[in-house]
């Protein structure tokens, strides 16, 4: 049946049962008290209505399902429709919030930086990377006009042109940033942010890398094309002079072989594929050897010593660790003039392992300091070149110190000399 012919039935009756009692008392009690009685109830069901009334007011202002009035009659039936109409809108209400805090989350998790704006570029909610790529603040900045945020010429030419199906490539804030408008919906837009910064920043590396190593290696094929010519021209050349050309000639040649074995070093040291290798070794033997050897190098022209207290066993590349160490103790050596003396130590430092090479030599001004494990940088080439150094020694030794977690401490004075420590921390000791 019709559920309002039901909400009907039992009002209707109700009326009938009050005015039939009214018909009886007016039959037995004559027609006042009949009349008086009949006008008692309905003004009392008036009342009762009014009360219902009232209080359905009073919930609709703050309209929560726990908190609806019982009700009586047809006004039980009302709040039954009301209690499932309302409990469905909490339950749709409660389900949306969940959802969008979800989807919010996720976009935090997002690498990319995402931003919502209306269809007149007003910005409506952004996630905290494109917060971070376009120095925005959600809070301070909502209901702005992006234009008015992101002053960068490029991005307004970009948003007046509206050729979204091309990504937009500019630089803001000292990041290289790509992006991309997308529209959507109600002709709203959204805004993807995409950090180049460090892509950009090894691309201009490995550029320098192959510029300064083209650069380093032409001088001596240019030399040793030189004499090749001289050579091929005056065939008759006295044996001394032939000598003496085929001397440099060697040289040169030896100094390219250093700068491609360092060039491969530091390539392997930096590709993905080569792991680091750990292995448990003997650091005091491994130091000895490279004693012994520093030794052979000086030729007796510097007192080479060594003083040793560190620990036994390390667990790491020993390989690695033996090429750092020779590249400090080969450029003691090199930057130490004859008389010098030059001090080799392994100690066990608060912070862990330390392997020290301390020299008497040239030293080094403070300004340098900071760059010298650049590639290629060298404090005096024409000096550098004297002693065959590539540039790329210090480089190898920072790339070895960090990929066993130590790092490179240099401490230098002009004139007095240099110490350069190889820090290592506890970790180096642990299987
Ligand atoms: P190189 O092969 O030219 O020696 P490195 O990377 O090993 O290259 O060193 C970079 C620069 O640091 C050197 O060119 C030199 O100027 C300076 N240097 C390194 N070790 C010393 C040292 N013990 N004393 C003085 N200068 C040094």
């Amino acid at each position: 049946m019709n559920p309002h012919v039901l909400f009907w039935i039992p009002a209707a009756l109700r009326l009938v049962l009050i005015w039939t009692g009214s018909a009886v008392l007016w039959y037995f009690f004559g027609p006042i008290v009949g009349l008086l009685a009949g006008l008692a109830l309905t003004t009392a069901m008036t009342v009762m209505q009014l009360y219902y009334l009232s209080a359905l007011d009073i919930w609709l202002d703050s309209p929560r399902s726990d908190r609806l009035p019982d009700g009586w009659g047809a006004w039980h039936a009302v709040y039954a429709h009301l209690y499932r109409l309302n409990h469905d809108e909490e339950k749709s209400k409660k389900e949306l919030t969940e959802w969008l805090t979800r989807f919010r989350e996720a976009m935090n998790f997002l690498p990319d930086g995402v931003a919502i704006m209306d269809n007149v570029l007003f910005l409506e909610w952004c996630n905290p990377v494109a917060e971070k790529h376009l120095g925005l603040d959600l809070e301070r900045d909502k209901d702005m006009r992006i234009t008015n945020l992101v002053r960068v010429p490029a991005f307004i030419d970009y948003i007046i042109l509206g050729r979204y199906d091309e990504p937009l490539e500019m630089k803001f804030n000292d990041r290289y940033l790509v992006l991309q408008i997308v529209p959507f919906g109600n002709r709203r837009q959204i805004l993807v942010t995409h950090d180049r910064t460090d892509l950009v920043r090894t691309e201009k590396i490995r550029r320098d890398f192959v510029a300064n190593a083209s650069h380093e290696l032409r001088t001596p094929l240019t030399v040793i094309n030189g004499f090749l010519e001289v050579a091929l021209a005056q065939p008759d050349l006295d044996r001394e002079t032939r000598l003496a050309h085929l001397r440099m000639m060697k040289e040169q040649g030896q100094r390219m072989q250093s700068l491609v074995e360092d060039m491969l070093t530091l390539t392997n040291l930096e590709s993905n594929d080569y792991p680091l290798k750990r292995e448990a070794f003997d650091a005091p033997e491994l130091i000895g050897g490279i004693f012994h050897a520093a030794q052979a190098l000086s030729g007796g022209r510097h007192t080479v010593s060594l003083e040793m207290d560190g620990p036994q066993t390390l667990y790491g590349s020993a390989d690695e660790i033996r090429t750092a160490f020779t590249n400090l103790v080969t450029n003691a050596i090199r930057y130490t003039p004859d008389g010098g003396s030059i001090t080799l130590s392994w100690k066990n430092a608060e912070e862990g392992p330390r392997f020290s090479v301390t020299d008497t030599g040239i030293g080094i001004e403070a300004k340098h300091i900071p760059r010298l494990t650049q590639r290629f940088y060298q404090v005096d080439k024409s000096r550098s070149r004297q002693v065959n150094g590539t540039g790329l020694g210090l480089s190898i030794v920072r790339h070895i110190l960090l990929r066993h977690e130590g790092h490179l401490d240099i401490a230098s004075e002009p004139g007095k000399g240099s110490t350069f420590s190889a820090q290592f921390s506890r970790r180096i000791l642990v299987p």
